[in-house]
């Protein structure tokens, strides 16, 4: 009977859980994604878009045209390459909460060789896509987007972002960076790289980095038909910010488009728009997720205000803090395998013996109240 009862009881569990992680709201939202292939096209017909060029200001121009038609009053941030003049452009969706905000971060700039369909028209598309959907909403964390100048070159347009531009009273979240989201034509486009921040100098922003980017991975399993692989930051835009201190997080197509990387067949008729669309999706997913938009979140808003882990980092024993009546608990690790489960009473503590040092989720079903919360804990023996 014990055996039966228990059985029933993860099988519940598991309903309830998964009933709970996803959001029909968002998962509604994200179909106003539309067919971006007119957009990608007449990102490409501008040609190669290198910095410096009359190309690359007609991409700008056509950039800034595209965020006025969505409402939008973009801002030119002017900066240099020696004598060469160049610019990021950055809109603004305000959030609730004053000067908390999410970065989301997409080149305009190709190299000369390249019309760059994929590198960067793809995250180009997706922040356009973003602004025009989100500007019906509305954020409690603000939502920035920042289409940078010179990447081409080393970051030049983001570095200067973040020396010069970035308001010193902002508090920033996260920033997410978009490039090269296009797949390749005739290949398995299935699988997208969500990029964490891997690099030791600062240390101190790699765990909000690694929480972050499971969180995106975790949304792109949740709304999109792809599949999330988890890798390492590398080469893009997000390296100025995670350089000073900030969270970062990116998204970078999986499959091998090396033969058109920095080509003149970097061109939408190489890519897999249907693939790149899944990934705006996603992008869009993780936006509305990351910014706590208004009724598309309360289980975010929930675990900041209730249920604590006592203490984290652990070493063998975890309490549940703020419990009241009993709750389920059930522990998962990076790769989201099972561990454990244990229904817990005020005061219980879960033991944690068995298990070894790494970053696990934590979820916490309190049936009474209906909801669960998703957490994250440390073990470090
Ligand atoms: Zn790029």
């Amino acid at each position: 009977m014990q055996r039966v009862y228990h059985f029933l009881a993860v099988l519940f569990i598991s309903v309830f859980v998964n009933a709970q992680v996803f959001n029909q709201a968002i998962a509604d939202e994200i179909q106003k994604v539309d067919s971006v292939i007119n957009l990608l096209i007449n990102y490409e017909n501008i040609g190669p878009k290198p910095t410096g060029s009359p190309a690359l200001v007609e991409t700008l121009e056509w950039i800034v045209e595209n965020y006025k038609d969505y409402g939008y009053v973009p801002i030119i941030d002017t900066f240099k390459l020696g004598s060469i003049e160049s610019y990021n452009i950055i809109i603004e969706k305000q959030g609730s909460i004053p000067n908390q905000w999410i970065i989301i971060g997409a080149h305009y700039d190709s190299v000369e060789e390249s019309p760059g369909a994929n590198d960067n028209g793809t995250g180009v598309i997706s922040t356009l896509q973003i602004a025009r959907i989100i500007n019906d909403l509305n954020p409690r964390i603000g939502v920035r987007i920042i289409n940078f100048g010179a990447e081409e070159q080393g970051f030049i347009g983001s570095s200067y972002y973040v020396r010069n531009t970035l308001p010193s009273t902002d508090s920033i979240l996260l920033m997410l960076n978009l490039d090269q989201l296009g797949g390749t034509k005739g290949k398995d486009n299935r699988k997208i790289y969500c990029e964490r921040d891997d690099d030791v100098n600062p240390l101190s922003n790699n765990l909000p980095s690694s929480l972050m980017t499971d969180t995106l991975a975790k949304i792109i399993s949740l709304y999109t038909n792809l599949e999330s692989i988890i890798s390492d930051a590398y080469s893009s835009d997000y390296v100025p910010f995670e350089d000073d201190g900030l969270t970062i997080t990116g998204l970078y197509q999986e499959s091998d488009y090396s033969d058109h990387y920095h080509k003149s067949t970097d061109l939408v008729s190489n890519m897999d728009v249907e693939a790149t669309i899944e990934v705006i999706k996603g992008a869009l997913a993780a936006t509305l997720y990351f910014s706590k938009m208004e009724g598309f979140l309360d289980v975010h808003e929930l675990a900041n205000n209730s249920y604590g882990l006592n203490p984290n980092p652990a070493k063998n024993y975890l309490t549940i803090s703020n419990v009241s009546s009993n709750v389920f608990v059930e522990l998962y690790d990076m790769q989201g395998n099972f561990i454990k489960a244990q229904e817990v009473c005020p005061n219980d503590q879960i033991e944690l013996f068995d298990l070894s040092n790494g970053l696990y989720t934590v979820s916490i079903s309190d049936k009474t109240k209906g909801y669960t919360i998703y957490t994250k804990l440390i073990i470090a023996k």
